[in-house]
């Protein structure tokens, strides 16, 4: 966080939530119709930020790798394959009702399971019940006649389920991995702190095929990999933390999983978990498939099944994290000005073109401008107010550069370019501008 914020942290979930909502990042979803509950929308910036949160994380996973192939697999699925991974019997959340208000909890997420965090009522709680978090519903036409479907509450089995298809046809031996970016869905008890936990959100992730023997290595590779990526788009040190999971918290598959945690306003919160979870889920879909699962090794003259080691974060959730960490008042000239000090790569748009004034003088040379850099970048473009109020309001969306055009611009055929964090001015000529950016962007 900048040195110069000004809010508590009490404060910033509340002024990041209302800078989303007065800039169009993100919506309450069917707000004319109220609101639905735990659904939010992402607005024009908000979409362009959401695309550059998963763009970084398929540019670093699957463009900049050698041993890391993509997939985009489908989100309805049949009983089957939820029966094969576990996800019928024990994808579960113990439900508890207060028998006084009739509000409810999960028991695992209750500080004092004795006493009602809504109306303060003691041992008011009924006994705890399993609640599956699949949503379920029918395909076909007729209603009630169709058959059972489900919407998919992670990505990761798919590429399970296509592990084979992907081996046969990629070129690809262990250790290797599929990875893959989309929807899921948990009917989850307890939706809350904005986009944090919602019923339908996004995840990144991958399933990493290793040697047996190489497992733990692995494991070990990708927690630091996956913190670093954080660490390298903007997120402090102070503010994340890798924190294993104890005995009692790991499923009965995973001989080992970390969570990489950010702090939040109300304190550390899971960003993206990274699970050693051996041949569970291949051996899984093999019994239930019929189809071997495995790996030939020529050199060893053997068959076996990889390990996997999953990296699996929510898109929202890093978002989050990214606002809540570029997010600063900053007083300049005894004027508070608001900004994100996004990473460039996060950044909606990464360069504004804004003519000085709206005259006929200035407007073909400013769309000259905004074409030859739209080239190339996502760029914005605005003609009305006030330059320092269009500033500001590039700021505040965290527009990495601004490109003023000017009279002069008539004359000298130079443009005025402002950093956003240090809000230095540079004269460069137009000729230059695509290699000035390029040198900064
Ligand atoms: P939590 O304990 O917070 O419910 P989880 O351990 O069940 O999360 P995973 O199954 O490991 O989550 O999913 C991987 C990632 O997907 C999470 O780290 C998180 O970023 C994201 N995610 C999971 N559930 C939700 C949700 N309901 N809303 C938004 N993101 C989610």
């Amino acid at each position: 966080m900048a040195d110069a914020e000004l809010s508590s942290e009490a404060d910033l979930m509340g002024n990041i939530v209302n800078l989303a909502k007065r800039r169009g990042i993100v919506f309450q979803s069917a707000d004319i119709y109220g609101g639905f509950r735990s659904a939010y929308d992402y607005g024009p910036i908000g979409a362009l930020m959401l695309r550059n949160v998963k763009d970084a994380w398929w540019y670093s996973m699957v463009q900049q790798r050698t041993d890391v192939v993509g997939l985009d697999a489908s989100i309805l699925s049949p009983p089957a394959v939820w029966a094969a991974s576990g996800h019928l019997q024990n994808f579960t959340d113990p439900l508890v009702d207060c028998k006084h208000c009739n509000d409810r909890f999960r028991e695992d997420q209750l500080d004092d399971p004795s006493t009602c965090p809504n109306c303060g009522a003691k041992g008011s709680f009924t006994e705890a019940r399993a609640f599956n978090l699949m949503f379920k519903t029918q395909a076909g036409p007729v209603e009630g006649a169709g058959h059972d479907v489900y919407l998919r509450p992670e990505t990761a089995q798919g590429m399970f389920i296509n592990f084979k298809n992907v081996l046969e046809t990629s070129r690809k031996r262990p250790p290797f991995g599929i990875a893959q970016i989309g929807k899921s869905f948990r009917n989850e008890i307890t939706p809350g702190n904005w986009v944090f936990r919602t019923r339908e959100f996004e995840q990144m992730e991958l399933e990493f095929f290793v040697p047996p023997a190489e497992a733990e290595e692995w494991y070990r590779y990708w927690c630091q990999e996956r913190f670093d990526w954080y660490v390298d788009l903007g997120i402090p040190t102070d503010h994340l933390r890798l924190r294993a999971h104890g005995d009692d918290e790991l499923s009965h598959y995973s001989s080992d999983t970390s969570d990489i945690e950010f702090l939040f306003p109300w304190g550390w919160g899971e960003l993206e978990g990274v699970a050693n979870r051996g041949d569970y889920d291949l051996k899984q879909h093999s019994e239930h498939s019929g189809e071997r699962l495995e790996y030939f090794d020529q050199q060893a003259n053997e068959h076996y099944t990889p390990h996997v080691i999953e990296p699996a974060a929510g898109a929202a959730r890093s978002l989050m994290a990214f606002l809540l960490s570029a997010y600063a008042e900053e007083t300049v000239n005894d004027d508070l000005r608001t900004v994100l000090h996004l990473h460039p790569k996060l950044a909606p748009f990464k360069v504004a073109v804004l003519p000085l004034s709206k005259k006929d003088t200035l407007t073909p040379v400013a769309h000259k401008v905004f074409t030859t850099v739209a080239e190339r970048y996502m760029a914005d473009y605005d003609e009305t107010q006030a330059i320092g109020r269009r500033y500001r309001r590039q700021d505040e969306i965290g527009t990495p550069y601004c490109v003023t055009v000017d009279f002069d611009t008539l004359d000298d055929d130079a443009v005025t370019v402002r950093d956003r964090d240090t809000m230095h001015q540079d004269r460069v000529s137009i000729d230059r501008l695509m290699a000035y950016l390029g040198e900064r962007l």
